[in-house]
Order: structure tokens, then sequence, then C-alpha cells
């Protein structure tokens, strides 16, 4: 799965990984986590000028060609008024500025609204989540955002790459042998309804991903209410960590990629909102494009063991 160098220094070690698929490198500097994460100082919002609040949400934002917004629960979608994709929507999950324990109702709806307003969409689909303004989040409300390009992203294009190569090599989906090999693993997060794990080779930090059984965004409706189910347990292992903030990406791929591609769910945990605003991205992640992480996949894999009674 992957190739990894452990190089020790005086107080401790840096672990260098390479992912065998893409070429997706990461280090790993267990000791940096000592500089701390940051307590949760979640800002507080006013509801001036907010677009997202109930009042203002169907007034201001935008309408699909028909006129309409489509509401599914609390959740509402539109059309993103600054889009960076050929097809860019918003669900704004709840009409609180801020949530500090998802429920399933609220998930499930979200990503129901998601998948109804993307699965028409022909070419490349993610649904995706900055949560708190240190991961990216530039509104109060939790929301989520699809993206629809003809071409695939960067690290999409990666795995659809690898996979393809991978499958005409082995006449196998590399997703089956990834799933066989890392249930093998301690990075394995056992009891939950799909198959979670933290990857191998992180691209942030505590990334976790799921593999799930679809290609397509329209394929993700079959297994949306166990995704929701397992997604709070996830968030809650991130808060139990400390961890309030976070990204998450659901990347699907397209009918021709059905033998050989699965579509994944990845989140990684972000630092927490601070008044300095301290980043935890820097020059190896902005202009080497090389993540430094905190914690080792394997201890990651152990803390959701303990937290979940040993299985
Ligand atoms: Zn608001």
């Amino acid at each position: 799965m992957f190739q990894s160098n452990r190089h020790e220094h005086a107080s401790g070690f840096i672990e260098f990984r390479t992912e065998s698929l893409t070429g997706i490198r990461t280090r790993i500097c267990p000791e940096r986590v000592k500089r701390g994460i940051g307590v949760p100082d979640i800002p507080e919002y006013s509801e001036e000028g907010c677009p997202f609040c109930p009042e203002k949400v169907c007034q201001v934002t935008p309408v699909f060609p028909d006129g309409s917004r489509l509401k599914v629960g609390d959740s509402i979608t539109f059309p993103n008024l600054y889009p960076f994709a050929h097809y860019h929507t918003v669900t704004v999950m709840s009409g609180e500025h801020v949530v500090r324990r998802f429920t399933y109702d609220l998930i499930h709806n979200a990503l129901s609204g998601q998948i109804r307003a993307m699965k028409d969409q022909s070419g490349y689909v993610s649904i995706n989540w900055n949560y708190l303004p240190s991961a990216g989040a530039s509104l109060p409300h939790p929301h989520l955002q699809g993206l629809c390009d003809a071409v695939p992203d960067t690290l999409l294009m990666k795995y659809l790459r690898g996979s393809l190569e991978y499958y005409n090599e082995h006449n196998q989906s590399w997703w089956n042998y990834l799933k066989e090999s890392e249930s093998q693993t301690e990075r394995c997060l056992k009891g939950t309804d799909l198959f979670w794990y933290a990857h191998h080779v992180p691209v942030g930090e505590k990334e976790i991903r799921c593999i799930l059984p679809a290609t397509t965004v329209s394929d993700f409706q079959a297994s949306v209410s166990l995704f929701s189910e397992d997604l709070i347990r996830i968030l809650e292992f991130y808060q139990d960590m400390g961890h309030g903030a976070w990204n998450m990406s659901i990347f699907f791929a397209t009918d021709d990629e059905r033998e050989y591609f699965s579509a994944f769910a990845t989140l990684v945990a972000r630092i927490n909102p601070n008044p300095l605003s301290t980043s935890d991205t820097a020059f190896m992640e902005k202009l080497h494009l090389e993540p430094v992480i905190l914690t080792l996949p394997e201890d990651l894999g152990n803390i959701w063991r303990n937290c979940n009674g040993n299985q």
C-alpha cells in the first residue's frame, strides 16, 4: 500500500510515507502534537447581514433554473452565488449559526439535498464540507458544497489513473484490495456500518476515509443512511479528541469508471478557531504540496479502539 522510511532524531522521529498507487507523499512528526491544537474557540456570529439565516436565505440566495430552492427537512439547497466549479451548489444544513453536536437528521437531510441537486449532472461530482472558519468556512451555519466539473480534480485524477492502471495490471479493483488489506491493520476503524479506516498516507491531520459501496453520486442514495450514521460517530470521535473543525470531501466518478473505481469520503481534522488566526497549513502544504501530519494513522486506530471498547 505504501513505502515508509523513519528518520530518528534527538527528540523523536519523522516518518516519510509514499502511497504506492498515487505517489502522494506525506511526513508524520508525532512530537509536534505537543505544540497543541488549541481549545475550541467558536466565534460568536452576528445575525446582521447573514445570508443563510432562515428569514434571509429565501430572499438573497440564487435559485435553480426552474425558480426553486430544494428543501429536505431543515436543509435548503441552492446554486452558489460565487461558483468555482462549472456547477456549484450550497446546502445550508441548519437555521442555527453554530451546531455543536450533529444529529442523524441534520446530516442525512443535507446529504440527501446534495444528492438530489447533483445526481443529474454529467461529470465529476464531489460533496464537500468546511466546518468552522479555521477549516475555511466563510459563513456561519454549517453548510455543504456540491461541485461538478467535466475533468476530475487533481486528487481524484491521481486515484482514477492509479486505479485504472492497477485494474489493467491485476484484473481486480484496487479498492477491493485496499479494503481487504486495510481491514487486517490497526488502521481499520471497526464497528461502523460501512468501511472506515485511518488513511495510511494522510494528506491532513487525523485523516479518516470511508470506501463507499458506490461509484456515482446517484449510487450514493442507497448508502447515505448508513453513511450518515457512521459520520456522526466519526465527528464525535474528532470532537472527543479536541477537534472542533474539519474538512470533508466525498469524491464520485462516472458510470464509465464503475469497474475499477469506488467513491470515497475523506475527512481531516483542522486546527480549532483561535484568536491569533494561527494556521495549521504553512509552506510545506501550500508550496511544497507535502503535508506535515501530527498523528500516525496506526495511533489513530488505537485511539478509536480505546474509545469503542477495543473492537
Ligand atoms: Zn445566519
